[in-house]
Order: structure tokens, then C-alpha cells, then sequence
């Protein structure tokens, strides 16, 4: 099978058939653990069928499908997440799924045994809409779920998570058994659409993804002295909300040299009013570096700038860890061999970390694993205008299937 028996046309029309079922005018509509999830999952029940495949649940209510190889264990896993936010995207997640579908179908198709057991997984509830958990499948999978802290959610309605994933015939406590199928894998890969701008600004329709960026999310509290606007002489101002400002700038300026990202996403001010001096201003830092040094010293210069800002100022500065996780980088050979696919299929190639979180950087904890991701016009995504060109799309599926068969093949 070559990246040319995959019929990518054939891929896309099981998309667009999935977001017929499933989305429409107001978006995809498969929240995990939700009617609309249940039918995206038929389906690509009704599509592996189609191939005589059928598919079973894990502890943690990922779908697995087994294409058996020439030597059976362990496997290929390719896969992604059918799972969407409400009023997602027709992609996002719901490519790399289709596109394992129909790597399958070409092997079916061809009568050709693939030389190792390919497993087709769909990860449960990649997007954490219901529960604000992110990743929950593949985190279980990967043996990262802190069942303490997740026994604790509740959806919208008020209803424990143990509750509502019961009616999935998921135990909650005994959702780590995922991690059972871990020796059914050799390698994992992943085809997902970027969900940002930067392969759309550099003319490519494809790139080998490196890992995931690490992130710092920080909260900077500063204190000054609050103030009548009118009768305080600006020489006598403590003024937090101006340090809290300078040191927006600065970061900007640190994210900028060090070829990261920073955001300050939130930023307010005490009292908050038009004739005071604000005396406490707080701001929300968050920081995301794919090298793990360059984050640290990202984190090092931004405190500085900070607490330079407030000396300057009269004022005092704290920060709070709000959240962090490490940078991930996937196995190196299996990056090279995403890298070549692009080349040989789009004839470019490009490596880049992730910006987002993806069932991948779950799976890259315990087993060698790759991505490639598709442009994604405009980088809109999560909503429904979110799509990639048809060109963009064959040319993506069918360096995935390459990167598949090449792999096999090691
Ligand atoms: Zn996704």
C-alpha cells in the first residue's frame, strides 16, 4: 500500500458525511459523552464495518480497531479524537480519525496485509467540553490521570463525571486499566490540522510537528498606593497599574527575542475607576517556549522586568504559579520520518512545535510517536468556520498514509 492507494478523496467525503451527521450550520456538535458523540461513533462504527472490522472500548472509553499485520504485537496506533467543543470545527480531531479509517480501508481494499497490526484509536474526550478536563482518554491511556483531582468534576448540570461516564459503561475508578492495551503499541501517529496560522503564512500545506511546547501560566500581583487622580502629583504616585503595563510590554519584547510566545490575557486594575490611582493591579502571564531552557529564562526575565517595573514605581510585586507543564518533544526518528513523507508529498519540509495539547503528547509519556498537521486557513479553529483547502487536505492524508506505510515498513 502506498500513500497513493489511500483514497484521500474518499477520507473527505467521510468528513464531510460525519458533519452532516453531527454539525451543520451551527457547528460540529460532539461533545464526548453526549448523543452527538454516540453518532459520530456509529458511524465510524458503520465505516469500519463496512471493512469488517469491529471496533471495542477500553476502561477509559477510547475505540480501539485492529487491522491485524504480518507480525501481531505490538502494533502501529494511529489515531485522534472524534470528540469536539460545542459548535466546533468539521476537523479538528475528526481528520486524524477519518484518515486512520481510511488507511485501513486501503489495506482491506487491496487485499494486502500491512506488515504490523495496525490499530485505529479513537481517544475519549480530547477536548474536556463537558468537564474541564482535557485529554481524558489518553491521559488514562498514558497512565497521567489523577483520578483524586478528576472524581471531583461535574458538568454543567451538576452531575459527578463518575456519573454520567457509568452510562458509557466507563468506571471511573478503574479507568487507568487503559493502560493495559500500552503493549499493544510500538509507536503512535497522529494527523490533526494545525489550528494555527503559521504553515498558511509560509505557503505550506503540510509540516512534521516536532512536540508540544511547554507552558508557565503565572498571576503578577502588584501593590502600589491608591490615589485621587486629581490632587496626587505624578512624581508622588505609586501607581500598580502602570508597572502591571510596563510589564506587559516587556514581555512582549522577551517573547519576541527568545522565539516564544507570552500572553497577558488579563490584566486589571483596583479601585478601577476614572479618578483614582490604581493601588493593586493583577495580571494573568502565560508563557509557551518549545525548549524547555529558553522557557525557564522566558519565566526568569519577565519576573525581573516585573519587579523592576514596581522598584521604579514604589510598588511591591508577587507571582503565583496558576499552572505549568513541561515541554514535550517526540522521538526524534519518527520526526525525521514525518519530515521526509512532507517532502516526498508536498515537496516542502518543515518541522515546528505545537501550540496546543494534543492526544499525541499524552501517548509521547509512554511510547515513540509523531504528528504531522495540515494548514489550517486563516488558523480558525474550535468554531466552525475552521477549515483547510481541499489541495491542503489530499496532500495531508496522503503524506499521512506514506508516513504509515514508511513506518510499517522500519
Ligand atoms: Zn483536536
Amino acid at each position: 500500500v502506498s500513500a497513493s492507494a489511500i483514497d484521500a478523496e474518499r477520507v473527505i467525503a467521510d468528513l464531510r458525511e460525519l458533519d452532516r451527521r453531527t454539525g451543520g450550520s451551527d457547528g460540529a456538535q460532539r461533545v464526548a459523552w453526549t448523543e452527538g458523540w454516540r453518532s459520530a461513533r456509529s458511524f465510524v462504527g458503520e465505516l469500519l464495518g463496512e471493512l469488517g472490522i469491529e471496533p471495542d472500548q477500553d476502561a477509559a472509553g477510547n475505540l480501539w480497531a485492529r487491522l491485524p499485520g504480518r507480525q501481531p504485537e505490538p502494533g502501529l496506533g494511529l489515531g485522534s479524537h472524534l470528540d469536539s467543543v460545542p459548535g466546533g470545527g468539521w476537523l479538528d480531531g475528526a481528520l486524524g480519525v477519518m484518515t486512520a479509517v481510511g488507511v485501513l480501508r486501503a489495506f482491506v481494499q487491496s487485499g494486502r496485509t500491512p506488515a504490523r497490526t495496525l490499530w485505529l484509536i479513537d481517544w475519549a474526550d480530547e477536548e474536556g467540553a463537558a468537564f474541564g478536563h482535557s485529554l481524558f482518554g489518553s491521559s488514562a491511556f498514558a497512565g497521567m490521570l489523577d483520578l483524586a483531582a478528576v472524581s471531583l468534576l461535574r458538568d454543567r448540570e451538576g452531575t459527578p463525571i463518575a456519573e454520567v461516564l457509568a452510562q458509557w459503561d466507563v468506571d471511573l475508578q478503574g479507568a487507568l486499566a487503559a493502560g493495559a492495551r500500552r503493549d499493544r503499541l510500538r509507536g503512535y501517529l497522529e494527523l490533526h490540522i494545525e489550528q494555527g496560522p503559521r504553515l498558511e503564512s509560509e505557503g505550506l500545506p503540510v509540516a512534521a510537528v516536532s512536540g508540544c511546547v511547554g507552558v508557565e501560566r503565572h498571576r503578577l500581583l502588584f501593590s502600589g498606593a491608591a490615589a485621587h487622580a486629581g490632587s496626587t502629583p505624578m512624581e508622588l504616585r505609586h501607581d500598580a497599574g502602570l508597572s502591571a503595563m510596563e510589564t506587559a510590554l516587556a514581555v512582549e519584547r522577551i517573547a519576541r527575542s527568545a522565539g516564544g510566545v507570552a500572553t497577558v490575557g488579563s490584566l486589571s486594575l483596583q479601585p478601577g475607576i476614572a479618578t483614582a490611582v490604581p493601588g493593586q493591579a493583577e495580571l494573568l502571564l502565560d508563557l509557551r517556549h518549545a525548549d524547555a531552557a529558553e522557557l525557564a529564562s522566558m519565566l526568569a526575565a519577565s519576573l525581573s522586568a516585573a519587579r523592576g517595573s514596581a522598584e521604579e514605581r514604589g510598588c511591591e510585586m508577587r507571582s503565583e504559579l496558576v499552572w505549568s507543564a513541561p515541554g514535550t518533544a517526540f522521538d526524534a526518528h519518527l520526526v525525521d520520518c514525518a519530515r521526509a513523507a512532507c517532502r516526498t508529498i508536498a515537496g516542502t519540509e518543515r518541522t515546528l512545535p505545537s501550540g496546543a495539547l494534543h492526544d499525541a503528547v499524552a501517548v509521547a509519556s509512554v511510547l515513540p510517536v509523531a504528528m504531522i498537521f495540515s494548514a489550517s486557513i486563516g488558523g480558525v479553529s474550535h468554531e466552525r468556520g475552521e477549515d483547510t483547502s481541499e489541495a491542503d487536505l489530499v496532500a495531508a492524508i496522503r503524506t499521512f498514509a506514506l508516513l504509515v506505510e514508511r513506518t510499517l515498513d522500519d
